[in-house]
């Protein structure tokens, strides 16, 4: 708790600024975290052209890992790192793909969700699931693209086509709306 931190008056609030690593004390309560304390405020997690993905990341985070999960912390760093070294756009793809993969919400890009066969051909992106033409159908997902996805999330040196990371950007888009989540404008319309 840090009861009126952001009020204008507060000493905390000049600390308080988003993605900067904080070093924090607190006294602890009965229940819960107890009292804020102390704020010093360390370096940026991002440069500064990366502010708005990077609070896109932590406004998805925030959703995928609710309060009292011991899981989101490590990931939601890790996710912070893949946006800051693939760079805009891909780097936001990419850091998204991997939260929602770290989830537990996507599946391997090789095999139908459904009925778990490995594809070679086209597959298709139905309700928010990679599905063969046997299960489903829906938006159009080649070979290619699902080659491409995985070496954007492995970190190899693959460039997604701008048709391609409008794709990708729709297959999340669409993982998220299964799940509840709406992406902001500035994400599907990036
Ligand atoms: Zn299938």
């Amino acid at each position: 708790m840090a009861r009126g931190a952001r009020r204008p008056k507060s000493g905390f609030r000049a600390s308080l600024e988003p993605l900067h690593a904080l070093q924090i004390s607190w006294r602890s309560g009965r229940t819960g975290m107890g009292t804020l304390v102390d704020i010093h405020r360390g370096q940026g997690l991002l440069e500064p052209s990366f502010l708005l993905d990077g609070l896109e990341l932590l406004a998805i985070a925030s959703r995928l890992f609710q309060e009292g999960d011991p899981h989101g912390f490590d990931e939601t760093t890790a996710a912070l790192s893949l946006l800051a070294e693939r760079g805009q756009q891909q780097g936001l793809l990419a850091a998204v793909w991997y939260m929602l993969d770290v989830a537990g919400w996507l599946g391997n890009l090789s095999h139908c969700w459904q009925c778990g066969r490995e594809v070679e051909q086209t597959m298709f992106w139905q309700h928010g699931q990679l599905v063969c033409d046997s299960c489903g159908k829906g938006m159009r997902v080649s070979a290619g693209l699902r080659k491409s996805i995985a070496g954007v999330i492995s970190g190899g040196h693959v460039r997604l086509s701008m048709a391609d990371a409008d794709t990708l950007r729709e297959m999340i888009r669409m993982v998220l709306q299964e799940h509840g989540i709406k992406a902001t404008d500035s994400f599907v319309n990036y």
